[in-house]
């Protein structure tokens, strides 16, 4: 890396779940040479799980949502504490006013909308992650500028899944983001022209490095992760995954799509339209090489790629007179999908049926289901895996089929998806 490269570096939570992982960040930063990164920074470990647990509970009026605000607190205190030294000190101090806006936050009645509540508490993680992270760097010497992202990442207001404006945020990049000393700053969140707080999405802090690097027009973004690299196959489920070194955007478009966990989907379209490349490092193993996704229709080693979903849910829709399915019908159904906030992993329709393969949330299955059934026969099945191998061949394949109940299927030329019973 020479020392004039613009870089966007991302550490995601579980690169910060710990004091041991924590301090292997900031080696890893400490030893750039690079003088002015931009670096993001995810929530720690799980605590937007834990955010989310809270918005729950508060959303069913009990008061579990005190105790695990204690969990949050002792977490975060305990990592001040270990990364500084003591609980009494400015940093200390800053992370018990986030604490008390969560309190504020689920004081009283929940108000309005469900997203717009669990943005306002979930963003809270990447605010207290990215507070600590910076004063543990200046502790270490490290001199840094914390941004607060929410001034520079303009949405709109669809709450948990919010859209950039791209125009804002550009002209925000320009005065908030000059390089002239390392920013350290929190993927994940943004904000509504009201100033009110949104999240990109989970897993979302990957698409908040590539805003950055396609509005400051960065040389590249570096995403550190606990796996060696982009894998083919989730190493956590599968004990023969192997990396990849090179993939081309347009391959990483597609396995994002289709579930792959590594980057998030959104990520990948805005460095492809500037041909900024992404490299995916290890923060276990920082000298050894990632992977690197790039322009180019490179793709190697060529080996099947698998992503496995799990709770999915097939919803069966029929008219109730038999009639068959018409395009007004298949047209109204995916309304209800988009006004519902789900996303199809899959869908496939007969005569009289149309099938379609999501994601189950808990919150609004039901609804959207009371809904269809308005109009419709719904027939749905939950529980289901849905398996999509990119560059399958016959005998992975086979692999697959060969034990389980094979509900769906539908191959293209590169791609083969099996709904499965779990
Ligand atoms: N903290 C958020 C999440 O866990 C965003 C991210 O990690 O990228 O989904
Ligand atoms: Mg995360």
């Amino acid at each position: 890396m020479s020392k004039s490269t613009k870089s966007i570096h991302k550490f995601g939570g579980a690169s910060i779940r710990n004091l041991e992982t924590t301090k292997k960040v900031a080696q890893i930063i400490q030893n750039w040479e690079e003088p002015n990164p931009i670096i993001v920074v995810s929530a720690k470990g799980k605590t937007t799980n834990l955010l989310e647990k809270i918005t729950e509970s508060f959303y069913r009026k009990d008061d579990e949502k005190w105790e695990l605000l204690e969990e949050l607190r002792e977490d975060h205190l305990q990592w001040v504490e270990d990364l500084l030294g003591s609980r009494t000190n400015a940093c200390a101090d800053e992370v018990n006013n986030l604490l008390v806006e969560v309190e504020w936050a689920i004081e009283g009645e929940p108000r309005g909308d469900y997203d717009f509540e669990y943005d306002q508490i979930v963003s809270i993680g990447e605010l207290l992650s990215s507070t600590i992270i910076s004063h543990y760097l200046r502790h270490l010497g490290y001199e840094n500028q914390w941004v607060d992202i929410r001034d520079v990442i303009r949405t709109d207001n669809s709450y948990r899944r919010a859209v950039v404006d791209w125009e804002y945020t550009e002209k925000m990049c320009a005065s908030y983001l000059n390089r002239n000393t390392p920013i350290l700053t929190q993927g994940f969140i943004g904000c509504t022209s009201e100033n009110f707080t949104t999240t990109l999405g989970r897993e979302g802090s990957d698409y908040t490095a590539a805003i950055l690097a396609y509005c400051t027009n960065a040389e590249r973004v570096c995403i550190w992760k606990d796996v060696p690299g982009l894998m083919n196959a989730d190493p956590a489920e599968f004990d023969d995954a192997v990396k990849l070194e090179t993939v081309s955007f347009q391959e990483a478009i597609e396995l994002a799509y289709f579930g792959a966990k590594v980057i998030h989907p959104k990520t990948i379209q805005p460095l492809k339209k500037k041909g900024i490349p992404l490299e995916v490092n290890s923060f276990i193993q920082p000298d050894q090489e990632g992977s690197r996704i790039e322009n180019g229709d490179d793709y190697s080693p060529l080996v099947p790629s698998f992503i496995l979903k799990h709770n999915q849910v097939l919803l069966s829709i029929q008219a109730p007179d038999y009639s068959f399915i018409s395009e007004k019908m298949i047209s109204a159904i995916f309304k209800e999908l988009d006004r519902f906030g789900f996303r199809m992993n899959m869908m496939q329709n007969s005569a009289i049926s149309f099938s379609v393969i999501i994601d189950n949330n808990d919150h609004k299955l039901e609804p959207l289901i009371e809904t269809l059934k308005q109009n419709y026969k719904v027939l749905f099945n939950t529980g289901l895996k849905l398996v999509t191998i990119r560059h399958y061949d016959e005998p992975t394949a086979a692999r697959w089929t060969k034990n389980s109940e094979v509900l769906l299927e539908q191959r293209t030329r590169q791609t083969l998806q099996i709904l499965l019973k779990s």
